[in-house]
């Protein structure tokens, strides 16, 4: 249920909308609105609910009262019509904060994996250079195979914090267990819960409780659906900071990796106020293909890209297939330029 206040109403009437929310055993979460406050009413039973819509709707200051039928409450557009924009760096030293939603679009880029703080530092330097304005990397691999390179772990992340401080770039990094999170948010100033863990639930809880954003990708045999409720067990918890990724789907097509699911980006954002990003290295697997689709993206309507990039993917010890080298990331990116341009978006500066 959502209380829509009336354009004008007092900071008091919203506080005794809330109070009366608390009152009745409900919870209460609000959003400011560029117009009007909107506060989702979070707890109520089927047979309440329209003694409870006609209770709000009498108070003063406020609009009307509306039942949210979607089973994902704060993630949904419904409760929040304004576009969310989440703020990633700030907390730790040397990261220039980026934005991401907007008309703004996030250029995440950097390697699969953290190998080493060479072949780390170079990226990150480089992807800087070709104008990305967030790093990316794995310490912590979740890898199909247990005999495969399973991430540098700490000394991963520690790399990643030097790369900061070298490059400006705030860092985006995935943690994979509960008891983690804490250690990764050290070093990291954004967390990424992979598409192997969308439905870990306490996973996401525990990042619910986290101060750092979250990078949240979509399960490849999960539904829109199932990725907005996942993204509910993380703000029910308090985090709102949440950007969804789309990284390709599992289908019966076998030419590339995973299939691009484009009509998610549009989708989503439809259903949700949360900022949509899009993975075309994951989604393709192959770099053949990964222009092509960071380009369909954007013009989808995507709010920023993740890209593997790595200086020799002959070497990479993951996912080396679908990297781009830097120069081919550098002309992607100007060709990201020009259509961005063409629709009103803005590339990082
Ligand atoms: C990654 O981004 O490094 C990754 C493992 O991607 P996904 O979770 O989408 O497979
Ligand atoms: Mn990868």
């Amino acid at each position: 249920m959502i209380v829509i206040m009336e354009i004008g109403a007092t900071e008091q009437q919203t506080q005794d909308v809330i109070n009366a929310i608390h009152e009745a055993g409900l919870r209460s979460f609000v959003n400011p609105g560029v117009e009007r406050k909107v506060i989702a009413c979070l707890g109520v039973v089927d047979a309440e609910k329209a003694i409870f819509r006609d209770r709000f709707a009498s108070m003063p200051g406020v609009e009307r009262v509306e039942l949210i039928s979607e089973p994902y409450k704060l993630a949904s557009r419904h409760a929040h019509p304004d576009p969310t924009i989440v703020k990633v760096g700030g907390t730790l030293p040397g990261a220039t904060p980026a934005e991401i939603g907007g008309t703004q679009l996030a250029m995440i880029a950097g390697p699969c994996s953290v190998e080493s703080r060479e072949q780390t530092i170079e990226t990150a330097l480089a992807v800087k250079a070709a104008g990305a304005n967030l790093l990316r990397g794995g310490a912590f691999k979740p890898r199909s195979s247990p005999y495969s390179f399973q991430g540098l772990g700490h000394r991963g992340l520690e790399i990643l914090a030097e790369a900061r401080e070298v490059t400006g770039l705030p860092v985006v990094t995935e943690v994979m267990e509960p008891q983690d999170v804490r250690t990764v948010s050290g070093y990291a100033d954004m967390l990424q819960i992979g598409a192997r863990n969308m439905q870990n639930y306490p996973l996401l809880k525990r990042a619910g409780k986290s101060d750092l954003p979250l990078l949240l990708k979509r399960g490849p045999g999960c539904k829109v659906r199932d990725l907005l409720m996942a993204c509910e067990y993380v703000m029910l918890e308090g985090n709102r900071s949440v950007v969804l990724c789309e990284r390709g789907i599992t289908t019966f097509e076998d030419s590339t990796r995973y299939t691009s699911d484009i009509n998610a980006v549009p989708v989503i954002k439809h259903f949700s106020h949360l900022p949509v990003i899009f993975d075309p290295s994951h989604a393709t697997g192959d770099s053949r293909y990964v222009a092509a689709l960071a380009k369909a993206a954007i013009a989808a309507g995507a709010d920023g890209l993740m890209i593997e990039v790595h200086p020799r993917p002959q070497e990479a010890l993951s996912d080396g297939p679908q990297a781009l080298v830097p120069d081919r990331f550098k002309t992607l990116m100007g060709e990201l330029h020009l259509l961005s341009a063409a629709l009103g978006r803005k590339m990082p500066s």
